[in-house]
């Protein structure tokens, strides 16, 4: 994807911020990864344009950026490497890091192993000589020959691959949908169509989401099994990831934020943004209205969520801007907070220390769930059908949430290997050992860190947090065998933005606006960036993508 050449479109600056002389053309709000890449792409085509990013937390990066557990005190904190990037799949990502920004990328695991329902181990890594003298999907032929299944259920695999290969082509050449995978119901119902082997689909029900970051019982989970045999017979590359070297606030946020402010665009952290009004007719966003309450704000106290780890401020309003966790009336019930704000945010803003923010042009760069809060009954931008969608979303909620344990000693792992399980209660990276990929020393923690993410909140809630811990402690073994449980020294969990990440139903929330992809919301000056409206589905490259289609709609 490229973006418009400067010029196009009107420059003329006009908008204000109220109280100060200083104009913005352009306010941003979230500092996410799709904040900062629409402020990049759009600083880069209209260099004189004035742009101001507002982020309700202490840190840019939003979901990526800001994994740092403070629990264990100032001088020991854990950084959470969850994010993993797929070489061929994140193209624009890349460039931005290997070309504009300048990060470190480097391939941590070589290989694969999956523990499927049988409790088989397959490992996947392409390193015979089917991968290194075959063309794609013949190099993948020594890899499938290593399953330990059937021969014949590896051969419906390697057909189902074959087939997948072409969509999968299309899909990273930048259409959308590949078009010869079936798209039903389930991962059963692709056995019943394919006539698959049992086998081979328990083995596509554990590697997609494992890959993929999608839960099999998603409708889309056949067609991304379909993709992801056929990005596998597309690219040896697809079997390794590839992590952000060492801090990925250092080595990548924390540049991104120093090569914008080095272009002009300026930041202000620890702003929450509340309310956005409207002109009478709904046509257009007049004003955002925010309120600072950060480590400068002189009532405002700093402290530590007990949940995730995260740094946050309480002033009128103790809410975790990372998992969500909303503490407001234990702290009013304890007498820190003297005056709560009305749990509608945009109740009487002005009263309640918000500052307007005049602006020409909008992006918000978040979730809708988020956007929605911001949005007073009545408002006229509510009857905009994008808008609208936002409240009329009804579904299951599929929560996300970190279990992580904290283990006196550090566990093992193959060399240069991540492990993805069948189980759906770790149905996404498998157990990943922060120790390992970071080292001790980066972490102020003797023994070893292993995070794991819970996918299926769902089920989840059906079992008591002590079940939960037994279930980690016991798929920790499936994949670490000397991980002892008894020298987990603690297991926590935290609930990533509890009000919703993923919805399990349609229509929801989520399920609409994936791929969304028009970045318009109906207001004339309002634009949509954020992951969940790019063209690849929820993750970093489509929040990039995103930030760099918002500016070819702005401009
Ligand atoms: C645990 C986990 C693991 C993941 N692993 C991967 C992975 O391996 N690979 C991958 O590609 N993707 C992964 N993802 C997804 C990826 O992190 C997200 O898709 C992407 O970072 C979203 O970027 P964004 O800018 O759209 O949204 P966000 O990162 O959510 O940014 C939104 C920003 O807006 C701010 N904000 C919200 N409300 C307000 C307000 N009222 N006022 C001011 N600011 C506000 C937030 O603080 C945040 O900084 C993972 C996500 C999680 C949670």
């Amino acid at each position: 994807m490229a973006v418009k050449e400067r010029g196009a479109g009107s420059s003329a600056p006009h908008a204000t911020m109220a109280g100060s002389s200083q104009p913005y053309d352009v306010l941003i709000l979230g500092a996410g990864l799709s904040g900062l890449a629409t402020a990049y792409y759009l600083k880069k085509t209209q260099p004189e344009w004035s742009i101001l990013v507002v982020e309700r937390s202490g840190t840019a990066g939003g979901l990526t950026g800001n994994w740092i557990d403070h629990r264990f005190g100032p001088d020991k904190k854990l950084q959470m490497p969850m994010h993993m990037v797929f070489r061929q799949k994140y193209k624009n990502l890349l460039k931005l890091v290997d070309e504009e920004i300048g990060g470190s990328l480097s391939p941590l695991y070589k290989g694969y192993t999956i523990i499927t329902g049988d409790g088989q181990r397959h490992r996947l890594a392409m390193e015979d000589w089917t991968a290194r003298r075959l063309p794609p999907p013949f190099h993948a032929l020594g890899m499938f020959a290593k399953l330990k299944m059937p021969l014949r259920e590896k051969w419906d695999l390697f057909k189902l691959a074959c087939v997948s290969t072409y969509c999968a082509k299309e899909i990273l050449e930048g259409k959308q949908e590949p078009r010869r995978v079936p798209n039903t119901l389930s991962l059963e119902s692709l056995e019943l169509i394919l006539n698959m082997g049992a086998k081979s689909r328990d083995f596509l029900e554990a590697v997609t989401p494992s890959i993929y970051n999608l839960h099999p019982w998603y409708t889309s989970a056949p067609r991304m099994a379909g993709v992801m045999a056929g990005t596998m017979t597309l690219s040896k590359d697809s079997l390794h990831y590839h992590v952000f070297a060492k801090n990925y606030n250092a080595a990548f946020i924390d540049r991104f934020v120093a090569r914008l402010q080095e272009m002009g665009v300026e930041f202000r952290f620890w702003t929450e943004a509340r309310r956005l009004e409207a002109a009478a007719d709904g046509r257009r966003v007049e004003r955002v209205w925010v309120r600072p309450y950060g480590p400068e704000h002189p009532q405002a106290r700093r402290y530590v969520c007990e949940n995730c780890g995260a740094e946050n401020y309480l002033l009128d309003r103790a809410f975790c801007t990372r998992c969500g966790r909303d503490t407001t009336l234990d702290r009013v019930r304890s007498g820190e907070i003297a005056k709560p704000v009305a749990r509608e945010l945009w109740f009487d803003a002005e009263a309640g220390g918000c500052v307007p923010l005049e602006c020409r042009r909008l992006v918000t760069a978040m979730y809708p769930h988020m956007i929605a809060r911001l949005l007073p009954a009545g408002s006229p931008l509510r009857r905009h059908p994008y808008v609208r969608s936002f409240f009329s979303a009804r579904g299951n909620q599929t929560q996300l949430s970190v279990g992580r344990v904290y283990y006196r000693k550090p566990v093992t792992r193959g060399d240069g290997e991540i492990t993805g399980t069948h189980n759906p209660y770790l149905c996404f990276n498998g157990c990943q050992s922060v120790y390992n990929n970071f080292g001790g020393a980066d972490l102020g923690y003797e023994g070893d860190v292993v995070d794991v993410l819970l996918d299926v909140g769902v089920i989840r809630d059906a079992h008591t947090q002590e079940e939960q811990i037994q279930r980690i402690l016991f798929d920790l073994q499936r994949v670490y065998p000397d991980a002892d449980p008894a020298l987990a020294e603690h297991v926590s969990f935290a609930d990533i933005y509890p009000d919703v990440l993923y919805l399990s139903e349609q229509p929801a929330i989520a399920g609409l606006h994936r791929f969304f992809d028009t970045h318009r919301t109906g207001a004339e000056n309002w634009y949509v960036a954020g992951c969940h409206s790019g063209t690849i589905g929820i993750g970093m490259e489509s929040a990039v993508q995103s930030g760099m289609a918002t500016v070819n709609c702005l401009l």
